[in-house]
């Protein structure tokens, strides 16, 4: 069966990693969470007290990265960085650094080769408009920003149960702002995505549905 590409685009906290992983899982094809890679791009930024105004510094120290996955998680030069890159110091700052140009070129680079064979699930911000603008399957998720806070809070108070519904409202809203605000690839809508508001649906009824969208494009193929 032919393979395609699958762009999974939205806010924060809207479910993308979640649907991305389920509906790779279902179709046999490979997850890559594009935002793990500028989590991890950040970590070894605030590692290495990389300023982020410094260009020169910058492109010099993205020469020293190299991200790849394991069993869908990254890692950064060979270590698995998951749990760090998932705090919220890197959720602070992360957007900033992710709004840089020579990042996003060095990103962009390495997902767009990551889906040279297709048969991919990519989630993030610029997929369907930067990374893979002719995939053949795009989705913008959406969900209620009080469903997005409530769920983003449920998930970092499992780890870290000092942390308030304020600090993680005003995180949301901030890298909303500079992710749909910033120069290069701001979060829009492809013109040819399909919106899926899962506000009330069930994490099951949300996958049928990408699930049947996939299958309708693999099969006119
Ligand atoms: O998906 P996640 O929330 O983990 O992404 C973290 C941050 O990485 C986002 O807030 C955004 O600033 C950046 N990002 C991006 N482009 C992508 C994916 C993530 O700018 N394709």
């Amino acid at each position: 069966m032919k393979k395609i590409i699958v762009a999974i685009d939205g806010f924060s906290s809207t479910g993308k990693s979640t649907l991305a992983k389920q509906l790779a899982k279902r179709l046999q094809y490979t997850y890559i969470d594009s935002g793990a890679m500028y989590r991890a791009i950040t970590l070894f930024f605030i590692r290495h007290g990389i300023q982020f105004n410094y260009h020169e510094h910058i492109q010099h120290a993205l020469s020293d990265i190299h991200l790849t996955f394991v069993d869908n998680k990254i890692c950064l030069n060979d270590e698995m960085v998951e749990t760090e890159i998932r705090s919220m110091e890197i959720s602070n700052v992360v957007s900033e650094v992710s709004a840089l140009e020579e990042v996003r070129n060095f990103a962009v680079t390495q997902q767009q080769r990551m889906g040279i064979d297709k048969g991919i699930v990519m989630d993030g911000r610029d997929i369907g408009t930067t990374v893979f603008p002719h995939a053949e399957l795009k989705i913008y998720l959406m969900a209620e920003e009080k469903v997005r806070i409530q769920r983003r809070y449920d998930e970092m108070h499992v780890k870290n149960d000092r942390i308030t519904m304020d600090e993680v409202k005003d995180n949301l809203r901030h890298r909303d702002y500079i992710d749909s605000h910033r120069t290069i690839s701001p979060l829009r809508k492809a013109d040819d995505a399909i919106e899926l508001d899962n506000s009330v649906l069930t994490m099951e009824q949300q996958l049928e549905t990408a699930y049947q969208w996939a299958m309708k494009k693999i099969e006119s193929k």
